[in-house]
């Protein structure tokens, strides 16, 4: 089943909180000049139209990129990402996906491999990718993320950031990124794995984090981004959360300053809170 299209929820709370954390780490692994692979196992159309008919029937962006873009003292290093966004998508009306901000933020000498399995937005994605002309060292694929990711690994150059962002339309999902998780651990350890999660009123929602942290115990992160309080009839997603294996030392000093500031930002009630959860070698 192929029925989540992205273009409905560009630049919502959740999308600031995936690429904020994406955004960092990729920063991160530019300080060594040593190239590294990054790896989009779900990578959706790379960039949206924040006008179309999609983005505008829900608007979910005016509750996400929207209201940080308005906010006129964010502290660093958000002000800086808000900032960078700007600076990288082609046109204002435009955001980006997690494509389009990786080829931005990666070099010349590291590589980029993209997975999509819808065929329209994949379509979408080697489009709005040949604007950004990554001749060789991109290569775009219309294949199942989970086993293209497997196949990947160990990445020659011994270096990766992989961001894992299903849609979980199908409880498959939840076990789906576990058991490719261990798999993809077994054949490189050292990868920085980014998983994104959605928080709902769910068990297999709420049970992840925890799966997650039994594979890497002593070297996560996790951070959640609620912005309502659950609602009472159980449905729909009051947040999100990222879990990083392997992140970065200074990832969890960057996401306490930036998380309490999108959480008054991007607040939809008194519900709205964040937590993070680290252990770091
Ligand atoms: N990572 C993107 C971003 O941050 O801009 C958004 C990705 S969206 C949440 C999930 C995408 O995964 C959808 O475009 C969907 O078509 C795609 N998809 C679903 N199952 C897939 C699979 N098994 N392999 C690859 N892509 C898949």
């Amino acid at each position: 089943m192929l029925s989540y299209r992205h273009a409905f929820h560009a630049g919502n709370h959740a999308d600031m909180l995936k690429h904020l954390t994406l955004w960092l780490v990729l920063n991160y692994f530019n300080r060594k000049d040593k190239p590294y692979c990054y790896i989009d196992t779900h990578s959706g159309a790379g960039l949206y139209d924040l006008g179309s008919a999609e983005a505008q029937k829900i608007g979910e962006y005016r509750h996400g990129i929207a209201r940080l873009q308005a906010e006129e003292n964010l502290p660093e290093p958000l002000n800086s990402f808000i900032g960078r966004l700007k600076n990288i998508l082609p046109q204002p009306n435009l955001y980006c996906g997690s494509p389009w901000l990786a080829q931005a933020e990666t070099r010349s000498i590291d590589k980029l491999r993209l997975f999509e399995l819808h065929p329209a937005d994949f379509q979408f994605l080697e489009n709005n990718m040949r604007e950004a002309k990554l001749n060789r060292r991109g290569i775009i694929k219309q294949e199942d993320g989970y086993h293209g990711l497997i196949s990947l690994l160990p990445p020659p150059c011994r270096r990766a950031v992989v961001l894992i962002d299903p849609p979980y339309e199908e409880k498959q999902d939840y076990e789906r990124v576990v058991k490719m998780l261990k798999e993809a651990q077994k054949r490189f350890e050292q990868g920085c794995y980014l998983v994104w999660y959605p928080c709902l009123s769910r068990e297999e929602s709420s049970k992840l984090p925890e799966q997650l942290r039994k594979l890497s115990p002593d070297n996560y992160l996790n951070a959640e981004l609620h912005v309502h309080a659950p609602r009472a009839d159980g449905f729909g997603m009051h947040g999100s959360g990222m879990f990083v294996i392997n992140p970065p030392y200074i990832l969890a000093e960057q996401l306490a300053t930036a998380l309490p500031a999108l959480v008054s930002s991007l607040a939809q009630d008194n519900g709205a809170r964040f937590s993070l959860l680290h252990r770091i070698k």
